[in-house]
């Protein structure tokens, strides 16, 4: 949080060569390592529409993919508060902090893979969550920024606590000890 690339609109990719190919592998490996459940190419500090996810659902299937210049539709959140047992989320550039966040329950999510084929996912619950919080990375959003005003306060103090808030500050997955 703070460095300019998470702050900004990512640029579309115009083409998948191998440089992608080899950011969207090493993408895959930090994302498992974090572990996190997706990963925007603007985290690893790459200003590209690209975001990895992977999650498994209570059932333990496995779903995983990539996404290049996706586009997103959602339905209108239900108004409310959100729950803070079963509408938290967090995020590998906020780490270690989890904040209540009420989004759409579902998503339509169009693109394409790593070999320019179309792709369209239609998810709910949590897997719409993720689909609506990488693709707010694309756009320069992170979480912290859509919540309530209190917590915006708040994760607005631990930022001045930890440093953060300003280009320069990394962690590396596997190698730092930050439980995120
Ligand atoms: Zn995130």
């Amino acid at each position: 949080m703070g460095d300019p690339v998470l702050h900004s609109v990512a640029a579309p990719v115009d083409e998948v060569t191998d440089d992608i190919r080899t950011l969207v592998a090493d993408m895959f490996e930090t994302m498992d390592t974090a572990p996190g459940v997706g990963l925007a190419a603007p985290q690893v500090g790459v200003g590209l529409r690209i975001y990895t996810y992977s999650y498994q659902d209570d059932e333990g299937q496995p779903w995983r993919g990539v996404l290049i210049n996706p586009e997103l539709w959602m339905s209108p959140p239900e108004p409310g508060s959100p729950d803070p047992d079963d509408e938290s989320e967090g995020c590998l550039s906020f780490p270690g902090e989890r904040f209540p966040l009420r989004r759409a329950d579902a998503v339509l999510v169009t693109g394409t893979d790593l070999e320019g084929a179309p792709v369209e996912i239609r998810v709910d619950g949590w897997r719409a969550r993720i689909m609506q919080h990488e693709f707010d990375h694309l756009n320069g959003i992170l979480y912290i920024d859509r919540l309530s005003d209190s917590d915006w306060k708040t994760t607005q103090k631990i930022a001045r606590k930890r440093g953060w808030g300003k280009p320069g500050h990394s962690w590396m997955p596997g190698v730092d000890d930050l439980d995120a």
